[in-house]
């Protein structure tokens, strides 16, 4: 398996540097067949390339089996006819990646906000509110007057369908129910497309169950009740926000990963930025990115149905799990005192350890 790694900006290269070692140790003990090739990108090769996202790194990109991708500081990022291509979008565009998987679960040892909760939002990722994504020329966002502005919101059956179907499919593999997200009341003639979309796909699945909730009542019962939910659809912004909440309530953004996904390629992203305020002091986080990782393995099992990735990918998530039950193993943001590299080594320790006792 191909693998690209691209180190972003910031705390980037941190996180995956760490990451890859991980995978590195995976690999050595499982086997996996694992070629992890590393292309520098970002502020890194804006003087040497003219440009954040050099296009041998895209062709590196697609040609790969998977990318695992590092966050990017845009905002330090020139215009774009000077180079400062945001790489995160660009890539998602040109890979078609449509599905953004979110999960967000509790795990012991860290501070939880909500008692029990293991939950994937998937977010259509292409269209929606998001004006630069939704039009053909110029942006869905536009100003006719000083004092008037407007947004356009996009939704097409064909996003809608495509969507439901990542949630039917991974539903059928966890607790078999999805929960679709909207706001039908008011937004009668788009969510109403999504909604008989959502519907039309689910009966493909009849072993899972649809239910369906308003966007506002839903923020407030993942609250009162988190553990009432398994697999949620949903639009591009509303998913965004809900995914948000969700991290937010089971261990933080240190903790948020995420899987881009379409029918042939994936990207492993963690949901954090680059938080420039910690980079360079080997505190950062790496568990997101790692977790992210899990999932594009998790993903790479199914698509190319090598069964041996997914067990790799358990171990990886184990291992995580592991690390993060011992608060001595916790960064700052988990309220500890821990580093970038201890975390690693817990968590390769945690594989190495495994694995013997998987082969004893
Ligand atoms: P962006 O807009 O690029 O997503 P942001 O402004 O939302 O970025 P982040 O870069 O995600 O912000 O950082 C928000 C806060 O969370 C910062 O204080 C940052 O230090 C912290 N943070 C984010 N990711 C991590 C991580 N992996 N480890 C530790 N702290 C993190």
């Amino acid at each position: 398996m191909h693998i690209v790694i691209l180190p972003g900006d910031d705390i980037g290269p941190e996180i995956s540097a760490a990451t890859k070692r991980v995978l590195e140790v995976l690999d050595e003990k499982l086997n996996l067949g694992l070629r992890l090739e590393e292309h520098a990108m970002g502020l890194a090769t804006l003087d040497s390339h003219a440009s954040t996202l050099p296009r041998e790194v895209l062709d590196a990109a697609r040609a790969a089996d998977g990318v695992i991708m590092a966050p990017v500081s845009t905002y330090d990022y020139p215009p774009v006819e000077q180079g400062g291509i945001n790489p995160s979008a660009h890539i998602r565009i040109a890979l078609d990646l449509y599905a953004n998987i979110r999960p967000s679960r509790t795990r012991a040892g860290v501070h939880n906000v909500a008692a029990d909760m293991n939950l994937v939002v998937v977010r259509e990722n292409t269209e929606g509110f998001y004006a630069d994504r939704n039009m053909l020329g110029g942006s869905g966002e536009f100003q006719p007057s000083e004092d008037m502005a407007l947004a356009v919101r996009k939704i097409s059956a064909a996003a809608c369908q495509r969507i439901a179907r990542v949630a039917f499919e991974l539903a059928n593999r966890r607790d078999k129910h999805v929960t679709m997200v909207h706001k039908a009341n008011v937004l009668k003639v788009t969510d109403g497309l999504f909604i008989r979309e959502v519907v039309k796909v689910a009966d493909e699945f009849p072993d899972v169950r649809l239910d369906e909730m308003l966007v506002d009542a839903m923020a407030a019962r993942l609250i009162r009740e988190p553990g009432a939910f398994d697999v949620i659809v949903t639009s591009n912004m509303y998913g965004d926000i809900l995914s948000d909440e969700a991290a937010a309530l089971c261990g933080g953004l240190g903790l948020a990963s995420a899987l881009n996904a379409g029918d042939r390629h994936a990207i492993a992203q963690a949901v954090h930025g680059s938080a420039p305020d910690i980079a360079g002091r080997g505190i950062a986080n790496p568990a997101a990115l790692m977790l992210s990782a899990a999932m594009l393995l998790d993903w790479l099992a199914t698509r190319h149905d090598r069964p041996l990735l997914a067990v790799g990918a358990d171990l990886l998530e184990g291992s995580v799990n592991a690390a993060l039950a011992d608060s001595k193993n916790h960064t700052p943001d988990l309220g500890g005192q821990g580093t970038t590299q201890r975390f690693a080594n817990a968590v390769s320790d945690h594989i190495q350890s495994n694995a013997r006792g998987n082969q004893a």
